[in-house]
């Protein structure tokens, strides 16, 4: 059948030629640019790591019936392993890590989106060799460089003679760890002017982070960051001022405004017998201790405050260097000095004095001169 050839058909084929230019030329047209929030791309390497933390925590507490130095020896490999698990299920079989699905970003092959190709409306996927070039350097790259470590630590390659092999190759791995860190900054730098690469390694692949879903919202909204700030800011002035207050002090200071001081003085400890130091047992209740410790709470080189009770040395001495607002725990009275208590056999006081007074510190002998003189009435 012959069909009459419509009337713009030689118009039609006149335009082949430049139509054909024009869809050329297209790539190298300014396109609106492809901007990737950095803060997204941050947090998903975040993620990764604790993710990758989580992990080998749950694996470490899986050997931890074995032999401590098997998981030690293993190390590296059941890392390696983990990692290469981690990678498969999330590169290789999905284009990106899971941090970054989280954050709605997936990796798309740059180089097939040069120029004004930045924002069409599909991303090419990574290349098989792009994945796999990915995942060797990251996950077997990472191995290599720990057992490495571990030789290099074993044997001492830093400590050997100058012309030593191992020492020359020591030193250059030192200078090329040097000139990675400064290269990786100015990557970093570079990223955070234009945002597309993270690290080096997506650089050299042109494996670049990109929406997976254009239109969806953003994952976490300003106001729970902002939270998560505040929260964060005051727990950590929180844990910095926790030291400088005085728990015991606050309590008592509180009990004393809201108590009438009848109160105050009417507790348990004031109903201890006499041998007994009221600070001792206080503490000795405090940590339940066993009751057959009670023997511990009797007084050793017993003290007596100006309200007329009864402690140990150590005991009283302690609190009043703590506090100097200490008050007793029998009365409740502010206590100002204490003075050693003296037993009713005046030559068993003097032996006391006479034999622990080499031990004990000047501030001491001024209140055993004291005791000297109410003796000697
Ligand atoms: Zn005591
Ligand atoms: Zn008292």
């Amino acid at each position: 059948m012959n069909t009459p050839t419509p009337f713009w058909e030689s118009d039609w084929n006149k335009v082949q030629a430049p139509l054909t230019a024009l869809r050329r030329q297209l790539a190298s047209f300014p396109s609106p640019p492809l901007r990737i929030m950095k803060v997204s791309q941050l947090d998903a390497d975040l993620l990764d790591d604790e993710l990758l933390e989580t992990m080998k925590e749950q694996l470490w507490s899986a050997f931890s019936l074995f032999k401590p130095s098997l998981k030690e020896r293993f190390k590296p490999e059941l890392t390696l392993a983990l990692n290469l698990v981690m990678y498969k299920f999330s590169i290789y079989d999905m284009g990106a890590t899971y941090g970054s699905q989280l954050q709605n970003l997936i990796y798309r092959n740059e180089r097939k989106h040069s120029g004004g190709l930045q924002s069409t409306a599909t991303d090419a996927p990574l290349t098989k060799t792009q994945k796999i070039a990915f995942g060797a350097v990251t996950v077997g790259g990472q191995y290599v460089l720990e057992r490495l470590n571990r030789i290099i630590t074993a044997q001492g390659w830093g400590e050997l003679p100058e012309d030593d092999l191992k020492k020359k190759a020591w030193s250059l791995i030192q200078s090329a760890g040097k000139v990675y860190r400064v290269v990786s900054l100015m990557n970093f730098l570079g990223f955070l002017y234009a945002g597309k690469y993270r690290t080096i390694l997506e650089r050299i692949l042109s494996m670049r982070l990109v929406y997976a879903q254009r239109s969806s919202n953003r994952q976490a909204s300003f106001e729970f960051l902002n939270r998560q700030m505040v929260w964060h800011a005051f727990t950590e002035f929180l844990m910095f001022m926790m030291p400088l207050i005085n728990v015991s002090k606050l309590k008592r200071n509180v009990k004393r405004l809201l108590l009438p001081a009848a109160l105050m003085s009417g507790n348990e400890l004031s109903e201890l017998p006499a041998h007994i130091c009221a600070i001792c047992h206080e503490n000795n209740s405090s940590t339940t201790t066993s009751p057959g410790t009670a023997s511990s709470t009797v007084i050793h080189n017993p003290y007596v405050t100006d309200c007329g009770h009864i402690y140990c040395y150590y005991c009283v001495k302690t609190k009043m260097m703590i506090d100097d607002e200490w008050c007793c725990l029998r009365c409740g009275k502010k206590v100002e000095a204490i003075a050693r208590h003296v037993e009713a056999a005046p030559d068993k006081a003097l032996e006391a004095v006479e034999a622990g007074d080499d031990k004990e510190d000047a501030d001491q002998t001024e209140q055993d001169s004291q005791t000297l003189e109410k003796i000697s009435k």
